[in-house]
């Protein structure tokens, strides 16, 4: 139950749909991204062509499913949404892309989760267009070519190593999404502030924004709380001092470490000098699963270089040690 977490809670979703942007141009940061994009949409809509298929990669809460809805929007197609443990059998992907209509946007969350049996009827769909579908069983089973509209895929993961190489050779584009710098998550939560019709200080929105770890979803997520903390203690202006108050009620450090992150920091630093501590020493140590540490704690302190990775194990870096006034290690 981390406010920090950058998995949608179930609390999120209601929200969440009213802060996405749906054009390009209100979608903040990528900027690399929304270029290449602007340039595909607009030639392919030149050439009255569907758009090329992408693929979207990089961790959750970045924008991939809002920038699946914009590349649709600024299509001026819809967008037909499902993820890869949803679509169960052969038969569900056929139905789902053979309601598409002309240009459409199929997307496909966690896509890397597809089995290799659906991957199979997305070859053709994805290539040519078409469905192979077999029909009857046994000796009077044959083959049948069902031609569909043209459409998009956008395929989202957060894993793209997990892809099988044929179905990532079938996407035009690839676009890894990365963390967002401190002046991008401001100008979100400014953003959201007005949807929310919240008035903010320019200072606490980037106050919020350092603590978000890269991420928007967390920016928002952390913004709703702050918002509500205002209007309670508040007048509902959310101030600079507010914003800080409610950040520390809510055990988010300035730079978006919890007290799980500070837990896992402390014991490498106490009980193993800084490192290197192999993974399932530290799991061990800490009273959690290495994947859970692997997945979830360690990638967000890897990238803001408190800890790395040595073949010996984890070292905690200086950075670390200065960020909790820990003593180095002689
Ligand atoms: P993902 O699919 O990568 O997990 P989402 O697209 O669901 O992430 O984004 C999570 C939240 O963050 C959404 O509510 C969206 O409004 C916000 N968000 C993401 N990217 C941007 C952006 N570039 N500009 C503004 N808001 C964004």
């Amino acid at each position: 139950d981390r406010v920090i977490t950058s998995d949608a809670t179930q609390f999120d979703e209601p929200f969440e749909e009213t802060l996405r942007p749906d054009t390009l141009s209100s979608y903040i940061g990528q900027n690399q991204i929304k270029e290449n994009l602007s340039i595909f949409i607009q030639a392919a809509k030149l050439r009255e062509e569907s758009l090329d298929h992408v693929l979207l990669y990089g961790p959750p809460g970045l924008g991939k499913t809002t920038l699946a809805a914009v590349i649709a929007n600024e299509m001026g197609v819809q967008i037909r949404m499902t993820s890869g443990p949803a679509i169960e059998r052969p038969g569900d992907l056929a139905a789902i892309v053979s309601a598409l209509e002309p240009g459409d946007v199929l997307f496909i969350d966690e896509i890397h989760r597809l089995n290799r049996a659906i991957e199979e009827v997305l070859y053709p769909a994805m290539e040519d267009f078409c469905l192979d579908i077999v029909v009857g069983k046994g000796p009077t089973a044959k083959s049948i070519r069902l031609d569909l509209p043209p459409f998009t895929l956008v395929g989202a993961t957060t894993r793209a190593g997990s892809l099988s190489a044929p179905l990532r050779d079938r996407f035009g584009v690839l676009s890894r999404l990365e963390y967002y710098d401190e002046a991008a998550l401001t100008e979100i939560v400014l953003r959201s502030s007005r949807l929310f019709q919240a008035e903010i200080d320019p200072r606490a929105a980037s106050e919020i924004a350092r603590r978000s770890r890269g991420t928007p979803r967390i920016a928002n997520r952390l913004l709703k709380r702050v918002r509500d903390y205002a209007q309670v203690r508040g007048d509902g202006r959310i101030t600079e001092s507010l914003a800080n108050e409610a950040l520390e009620l809510l055990q988010v450090d300035r730079r978006g470490l919890d007290h799980i992150d500070h837990k896992l920091v402390r014991a490498m630093a106490e009980r193993f000098r800084g490192g290197p501590v192999g993974l399932d020493t530290l799991a061990a140590s800490a009273g959690e699963e290495s994947a859970t540490i692997e997945e979830v704690y360690e990638p967000y302190l890897l990238q803001i270089g408190f800890i790395q990775r040595t073949p010996r194990g984890r070292v905690l870096t200086h950075l670390a040690y200065e960020h909790l006034g820990l003593p180095l290690p002689e």
